[in-house]
């Protein structure tokens, strides 16, 4: 018999606006789910526990996706760390917490590979979680979706909940947070390359040294894997991550240098300069890709290339470029 989510069941999607919640809202709808629960913040504060609590009780989803987080490049978690770590713990509790008091049995969570050690064997496997110390430039907010895996963990063991969590290496695509110092490396290289190839300036500055090594998954092949993953039976999501694993990785099984990846963007956005490196600028981890062959095991591969994604990603910031700079 089949555990998937049935087509006419009610599915909650925190965080539709972002980038990762809008591209699931998006699979959903394309696999013919009509009954998308969707609430905007005016309406749903997640960081609010009594409202988060009463939401799900009304609501009664049959499943939860947990998409909803306080992100943002290296940077920005370097800048906010309070904000990274207080804001995702206080979503976590509240949606996780909430949904188990909601009676929901089945919840996937949304982490990101930022939660392995810095220095972990590569690829990392799902069990090189808590083997070593993390990455300082992001620790608040690993540490935050550290505890997300375990809160569903422990909801599993405790309560027979079917709480799942998949961890997406660096995400980009259409949605994503164009900021000119907050954003991810993609969207921050994007625009900066776009604004210089259309002042036709010689040089674009690129932070760091250009050595580090960064897995990149599309949005839209992100939420492929996760509704994959939300729909597998159980015992099949059990046999692939028990006893005490309940976290799954989801890449593509390939990186780059941030040095490639400037390049390819130089290319898609019709930059001709030179690159300057600005050794002021934390490089991070040195390298984080992702073990797959778990994810492979249940049946999914990624299918969209970096140049072909980086290309559909150019074509929606500059569809959205009025709005990105307003
Ligand atoms: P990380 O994977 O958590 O380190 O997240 P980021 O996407 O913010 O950064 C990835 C790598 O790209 C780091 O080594 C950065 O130093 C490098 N990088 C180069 N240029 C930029 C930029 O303009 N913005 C960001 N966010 N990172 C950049």
């Amino acid at each position: 018999m089949s555990d998937a989510v049935y087509r006419d069941a009610p599915v909650f999607v925190a965080g539709h606006r972002g980038m990762a919640g809008s591209a699931i809202v998006r699979r959903l709808a394309a696999l013919g789910y009509r009954r998308i629960l969707t609430a905007p913040r005016s309406e749903l504060d997640l960081a609010d526990q009594a409202a988060v609590r009463g939401y799900l009780q009304r609501q009664q989803p049959a499943a939860v996706v947990l998409a909803a987080a306080r992100v943002g490049g290296i940077q920005a978690n370097n800048n906010y760390p309070a904000d990274f770590i207080a804001e995702n713990l206080q979503i976590e509790l509240n949606v996780i917490d909430g949904a188990h008091r909601a009676g929901v049995q089945r919840l996937l969570f949304l982490g990101s590979s930022c939660i392995y050690p810095r220095l972990a064997p590569q690829p990392m496997r799902e069990d090189a979680l808590l083997t070593g110390l993390l990455e300082p430039t992001n620790e608040p907010y690993a540490v935050a979706k550290i505890a997300g895996i375990k809160l569903c963990e422990s909801f599993n063991r405790q309560h027979g909940r079917d709480y799942r969590s998949v961890m997406p290496t660096n995400l980009y695509g259409p949605g994503d947070n164009f900021h000119p110092e907050d954003s991810h490396v993609i969207p921050g290289l994007m625009r900066r390359f776009h604004e210089a190839a259309q002042r036709g300036d010689a040089e674009v500055v690129v932070w760091g040294s250009g050595t580090p090594m960064r897995e990149f998954l599309h949005v839209d092949d992100m939420a492929a894997a996760s509704v994959h993953v939300m729909n597998l039976p159980r015992d099949t999501w059990q046999a692939h991550t028990q006893p005490m694993l309940s976290h799954l990785n989801v890449g593509t099984g390939v990186d780059c240098s941030i040095r490639e990846l400037a390049e390819a963007v130089a290319r898609v956005t019709g930059f001709r300069g030179r690159l300057v490196w600005d050794a002021s600028k934390p490089d991070g981890a040195p390298r984080k890709l992702m073990d797959v062959s778990r994810l492979a095991a249940l049946g999914w591969k990624a299918s969209i290339t970096l140049e072909e994604g980086l290309r559909d990603t150019y074509a929606w910031f500059r569809a959205h470029a009025a709005e990105i700079r307003g």
